[in-house]
């Protein structure tokens, strides 16, 4: 580290070979105790800690300075290294070995009452810790995430650069590009009524690099999505973005795997299981019920139709007549009561399934359920063997409209057995997307952005329903990291995927003219990829959301605590934007007591 005018060392840097060196020392009084006169300093700066004797009849300070020294305080120490006493050793400290006794102590600045307590095991409210952020990242949880975050950017950064991608900015005020989300807006004043958006990711800029010849791109790319708050999720984020010319999805996989191994080895110091494995769209649906299916552990949906094809249980053989499925999971020695199995049953209806069957398997095969009298000894001897199951193995068992099935299935998959605290690594690669998936209100959503390559066109054109495209994602541990595709060069496909897409010739003329006409001047083939990176970062910490990946994240409405945006503007700022606040937005600032026109 390059030196410091006000420090020698690291608080956290010393050790027993330090012993003997005077030192200077800058941080803050992470806690102090007071032992018969003498007082003990944990100093905290960025490195870590040191233990800080400071004795008053070596007289480094006044008493009264010292009696006043409180949590917080930013302190400069100037003293000696030398052994702790027998006994007194930490050995869960890396600097636990030593002391500093205090031979200067100089105030550099006082801290006010601590609005929480900054030690590791308090349990501050989040809105307290985001209010505070500046505070809340003194604590180790906070400064080892920052560190990590660093950390990992550091290794993307490696794998690029050896690779020979080249770092470019794109700019953030655009014009709006369908990415899926809502853009964000920025007013134009010197174009009164015309708005930027901000970029829900750079996918346009990075394929005009392509078009520009640069072949290899990345950036750390801020990404802007003005969507309705999921717990996971943060209207500004990070990813990182990159790009290839003459590239298909195997340059793109493989690249993902050298940027993968890298980030979990330079935070955890560890391999991952290469290469990583690939399932299909359709794949993972079937058997894990989700398109980011959680690899760390089995419990595989497994289909159970052949069982059942001619049986006499009317419930199961209308759902096969009307095209459903029937599948099922081993959950393995669950061990539930009666009040457990049916709280299960709840929990399937509460996920859209009609029910849930149950069935235990008793000692000599039989099953337990309340459906065993309508299932004959066949049928149910089948179903124990295609799910493996032996006996005090719980079934679970749902007939129901395909999706339905998967997504019960899937959810109860991952509610009974996804591991807790486990720091295992399931990465995966997801393949074969459809173009389209079925939306929360039964139509048709694009699954990527309109920029993908369909997997043969013509298909999309017949049937757009089943047709497949050239994108990917990339899984870690049932969560989607990022997604990625081939993507569409020549104008001709691009405008029939617009079509398909219900994006008309004169909109995406009006939108996308510029782009299609770029496509026009010798596009390479390409395909690129976008790594979320807060959210991989907390998956590699153990963090339970990206906010605590995020120096200075919003809650979960959109608010910073700390810095109180979003907030109004001036009436003359409104003005000279030539925009006004409709009337009844403005009624109900009325109606809250503080509309400034009122
Ligand atoms: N732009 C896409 C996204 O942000 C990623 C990509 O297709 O490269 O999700």
């Amino acid at each position: 580290m390059a030196s410091q005018l006000m420090k020698t060392d690291g608080a956290g840097t010393l050790r027993a070979g330090d012993v003997g060196r005077d030192v200077v020392l800058a941080g803050w009084v992470a806690r102090r105790r007071d032992h018969g006169g003498v007082i003990f300093l944990d100093l905290r700066d960025a490195s870590g800690f040191a233990q800080v004797v400071v004795n008053p009849e070596d007289a480094p300070a006044s008493e009264e300075d010292l009696r006043g020294l409180r949590l917080e305080y930013c302190l400069q120490v100037e003293g000696l290294v030398r052994p702790r006493p027998e006994g007194t050793v930490n050995t869960d400290l890396p600097t636990g070995a030593v002391e500093v006794v205090a031979k200067t102590l100089t105030v550099l600045s006082p801290s006010d009452p601590l609005p929480f307590q900054l030690d590791e095991r308090a349990d501050v409210e989040e809105a307290k810790r985001l209010e505070y952020r500046y505070l809340d990242m003194r604590r180790s949880r906070m400064a080892e995430n920052l560190r990590a975050r660093s950390q990992a950017i550091k290794a993307m950064r490696r794998v690029m650069d050896d690779e020979g991608f080249l770092e470019v900015e794109t700019p953030t005020l655009i014009a709006s590009t369908p990415e899926g989300a809502r853009d964000m807006l920025v007013p134009s004043r010197l174009r009164k009524g015309q708005f930027y958006a901000l970029p829900q990711s750079p996918q346009l800029f990075k394929q005009l690099l392509m078009i520009g010849g640069v072949e290899r791109y990345y950036q750390i790319a801020k990404c802007y999505r003005d969507e309705d708050f999921r717990a996971d999720r943060q209207v500004e984020f990070a990813q990182l973005d990159f790009e290839g010319a003459f590239w298909g999805q195997d340059d793109v996989l493989a690249t993902l795997e050298l940027i993968s191994s890298a980030v979990v080895e330079e935070l955890r110091g560890e391999a991952i299981d290469l290469p990583i494995r690939r399932l299909t769209y359709q794949d993972a649906m079937a058997r894990f019920g989700t398109d980011k299916p959680d690899l760390r552990f089995g419990m595989e949906i497994t289909d159970l139709g052949s069982a059942f094809a001619s049986t006499e249980f009317q419930a199961f053989a209308g759902v096969l007549e009307a095209g459903g499925s029937i599948r099922g999971i081993n959950g393995g020695e669950l061990g539930l009561a009666r009040s457990g199995l049916d709280a299960l049953v709840a929990r399937a209806q509460e996920l859209g399934a009609k029910g849930l069957v149950w069935m235990v398997v008793e000692d000599g095969g039989t099953v337990r359920s309340p459906v065993a009298k309508f299932l004959s000894d066949t049928e149910q001897a089948a179903v124990v063997e295609k799910l493996g199951a032996g006996p005090g193995d719980t079934l679970l068992i749902v007939a129901d409209r395909d999706r339905t099935v998967s997504k019960v299935l899937g959810e109860l998959r991952l509610e009974i057995g996804q591991p807790e605290g486990s720091d295992d690594l399931a990465f995966a690669f997801i393949v074969d997307f459809p173009v389209f998936e079925v939306g929360e209100h039964g139509g048709l959503v694009p699954a990527h952005h309109p920029f993908t390559a369909p997997a043969d066109v013509d298909d999309l054109v017949a049937h757009p329903e089943t047709a497949l495209s050239r994108s990917y994602d990339l899984v870690l541990n049932g969560s989607e990291l990022g997604s990625g595709s081939v993507r569409i060069h020549d104008p001709g496909t691009q405008a029939k995927v617009f079509e398909v897409m219900g994006i008309s010739d004169e909109d995406a003329e009006a939108r996308f003219g510029w782009f299609l006409e770029a496509l026009r001047y010798g596009t390479p083939p390409h395909a690129g990829f976008a790594i979320g990176i807060d959210r991989m970062v907390s998956i590699l910490q153990g963090e339970p959301n990206i906010r605590e990946i995020i120096p200075f994240p919003k809650t979960q409405t959109g608010a910073d605590p700390l810095t109180g945006s979003p907030s109004r503007v001036t009436e003359d700022q409104l003005f000279e934007l030539g925009i006004d606040v409709r009337p009844e937005v403005r009624k109900a600032w009325a109606e809250e007591g503080d509309d400034p026109l009122a």
